[in-house]
């Protein structure tokens, strides 16, 4: 029968509709699905080792012969054991096989097998428990080489799936299409694809293995790195006019303060962007307290002297209400006029704001969702930021931007995320990233402690709020809407009201809360009527509470740590020291990473390093797709690689639709098949 990619594993002799549709669980369908179905670890069974040299906890191969009857015993209901002796010269091993009947004819007294287990030491011998194993004439197949291992569903076995990956490599492997084309091949030293397929599956020694590997690494991000090209340039395609270059002196001498090099940066990136003829579509990246907000209040000067407004959107009325103060007092004193549009508004107001929308007498407005509203029509919208933009889907930000006509959009995020993975995630949109602090910050004193530290913690806290300050009370919820979890949280909150903080006012703020109630907690706490607010982590959001000096989190241990870094940077706004403490009995290690420093891109390479990307990815829904291969925290260097490699193929111009690139045209389709065909 004639094979290719499409042909659907069915047709696999010994592979019927049922073991089809466990194949589908892992994603696989056709043969290109099955040869790219890449295993999760490998185990090297190539050495075999004298049992004398065995050492505990490790995996080995031993050959030795078998040197009692085998028999088969069954111990009690539902267990059965299978117990022998195996002797090589050097040693003796034991080895045990539970509940498995076939062993004991499979195995013989005086022949030599092939074992390959886990040692376990017992006193001086040592012991192997459900060993794979094989006669030694069939040294090779399942031990002594390097063996895959396949991700697993129900109804599969390592051998089913190695079985049908041979025969899909054997059906087309030679019908491999090279994707990527050979000049980038031979420059950047990667293996042709067929040996990468054979050898990831099949590796013939550790260093075949590499390569392959280390070419598929890389197409794969190649592919992607082509496919985010091709979304971007449909973006290009819409033109805008380009902006007047602007004294930005007169801005930056009306600071208090010198910018950052890194502010300085962004703002230089985004002007670039104005300056051009093609709406920016930005990142700007930085963590809490870098100073974000003064990138914003640049570039709308920066559009206020080319006529242009500019419209910031953030997720709450009370921040709404922070960055109009701010921004207010900074820039009416240039000219610039500001307004702020929330949805609790005074109709009287909203309607002459609209008007001064929409006869373009404002040049700032400062709001939440408000600004979708319909009645929000702008005179010349040029600019759209939206500020700790995980709170907003795609769809909220481009609402707003229609109402503009293509207007530039900067997208400001609190989350540091490792340069590496910001490329991948946001590969559609341009990125600064603010990697500096403005000076002087303090830093927040971060301390792991114990449950037997729990009155301690309590006692710190009390003696905050005596002293005129705030303290925030984390709960982890695993799910916003657990309702078994948010009792414990209630009944806490009720218990710290009663108990240790009762000379206090205790607060309760969830995502259960509807946003008027959220608001309202949130300003009865910024207010200082409520001095202690437990929460669960809805209070990410960037809301300055200068007073807030301590921050006692539960079950630190639930939480990634870049989440718990954005936590904490809810205190220490303000003048005072602040203070962190993660309450927890479990392992502390990881924590102790946001104890050693404040610097939330080390924390979240760490984080990346430890939990790997689903954090990260989890915080935005955008259909760009996941990773087979690729390791962010160890493949970056073909991460760059592959991009410049993509990046050179658009530079030359090339045509993806010429019969050349048929091959590579074909993964970026098959990787993006939900953005439709980006090649038009
Ligand atoms: P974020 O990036 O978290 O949005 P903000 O823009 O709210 O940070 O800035 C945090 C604080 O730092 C604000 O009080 C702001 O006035 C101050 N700030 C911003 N830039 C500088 C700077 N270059 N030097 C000193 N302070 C700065
Ligand atoms: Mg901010």
């Amino acid at each position: 029968m004639a094979v290719d990619f499409d042909t659907s594993v069915r047709f696999i002799p010994g592979i019927g509709p049922a073991r089809a549709e466990r194949f589908e669980k892992l994603g696989v369908n056709n043969f290109f699905d099955l040869i790219n179905l890449f295993p999760r670890a490998y185990e090297d069974r190539t050495a075999i080792v004298p049992i004398a040299d065995l050492s505990e906890g490790h995996s080995a191969c031993v050959r030795a012969m078998v040197s009692n009857r085998v028999s088969h015993n069954r111990i009690r209901n539902g267990l059965e054991l299978t117990k022998l002796r195996a002797v090589d010269e050097t040693g003796l091993l034991h080895i045990t096989f539970f509940n498995n009947r076939f062993v004991a004819d499979k195995l013989s007294e005086g022949k030599t097998y092939i074992f390959y287990g886990v040692v376990k030491a017992n006193g001086a011998q040592y012991e192997m428990t459900n060993p794979i194993f094989e006669a030694e004439e069939d040294f090779g197949s399942f031990t002594g080489r390097i063996v895959p291992i396949y991700p697993m569903t129900e109804g599969l076995t390592q051998k089913i799936v190695s079985k049908c990956i041979r025969t899909a490599l054997d059906g087309c492997g030679d019908a491999v299409p090279d994707s990527i084309p050979e000049h980038i091949r031979v420059k950047y030293d990667l293996a042709p694809a067929k040996f990468a397929y054979e050898n990831i599956h099949f590796p013939k020694d550790a260093e075949s293995l590499s390569v392959a590997r280390h070419r598929l690494v890389f197409e794969e991000l190649f592919i992607l790195s082509i496919g985010l090209h091709e979304l971007k340039a449909s973006r290009a395609t819409v033109s805008t006019i380009p902006a007047n270059p602007v004294d930005m002196e007169v801005f930056t001498s009306a600071l208090p303060f010198s910018l950052t090099g890194a502010q300085q940066r962004a703002i230089h990136d985004s002007i670039g962007d104005f300056l051009s003829n093609r709406p920016a579509s930005r990142l700007i990246c930085g963590d809490v307290g870098s100073g974000k907000t003064m990138v914003a209040a640049a570039c709308a000067y920066f559009w206020k002297q080319n006529g242009g407004q500019t419209a910031l959107m953030v997720p709450t009325e009370i921040l709404a209400e922070q960055h109009f103060a701010g921004l207010n007092c900074l820039l009416s004193p240039l000219g610039v006029n500001v307004a702020l549009l929330t949805g609790s508004t005074p109709a009287a107001i909203k309607r002459q704001v609209y008007a001064d929308l929409a006869d373009g007498a404002i040049d700032l407005v400062i709001g939440t969702h408000a600004l979708i509203s319909e009645g929000v029509n702008f005179s010349d919208l040029r600019l759209v930021i939206t500020d700790e933009q995980h709170r907003f889907g795609v769809s909220q930000r481009s609402a707003l931007a229609a109402k503009g006509n293509f207007p530039h959009t900067l997208v400001m995020s609190a989350t540091p995320i490792p340069r590496t993975l910001a490329l991948i995630m946001y590969g559609d949109l341009d990125i600064s990233v603010i990697d500096e602090l403005p000076p002087g910050r303090q830093k927040i004193d971060t301390y792991v402690v114990g449950e037997d530290k729990r009155e301690r913690a309590y006692n710190f806290a009390v003696k905050h709020m005596s002293d005129g300050h705030r303290v925030f009370v984390i709960c982890p919820l695993v799910e916003e809407n657990d309702s078994y979890d948010l009792k414990s949280v209630e009944n806490f909150t009720v218990e710290l009201q009663k108990g240790a903080f009762s000379g206090f006012q205790v607060g309760l703020m969830h995502g259960r809360l509807n946003p008027a109630e959220k608001e309202k907690v949130m300003r009865a706490f910024a207010e200082g009527q409520i001095q202690a607010l437990v929460s669960t982590t809805v209070v990410e959001v960037g809301v300055d509470v200068p007073e807030a000096t301590l921050m006692i989190v539960e079950n630190p241990e639930r939480f990634g740590l870049s989440q718990l870094h954005q936590l904490r940077g809810r205190v220490g706004r303000g003048k005072d020291k602040a203070f962190c403490i993660l309450i927890t009995n479990s392992k502390t290690e990881r924590l102790q990473v946001l104890a050693s420093t404040n610097d939330g891109f080390k924390i979240s390479e760490e984080d990346l390093r430890l939990r790997g990307p689903g954090d990260f990815f989890g915080s935005r829904q955008h259909g760009l797709p996941s990773f087979k291969l690729a390791d962010f925290a160890s493949d970056i260097r073909s991460l760059t690689e592959a991009q410049e490699a993509a990046a050179s193929l658009f530079n030359d111009g090339v045509d993806f639709n010429s019969d050349q690139y048929a091959g590579l045209r074909d993964r970026v389709m098959r990787l993006f098949s939900s953005a439709g065909n980006i090649f038009n």
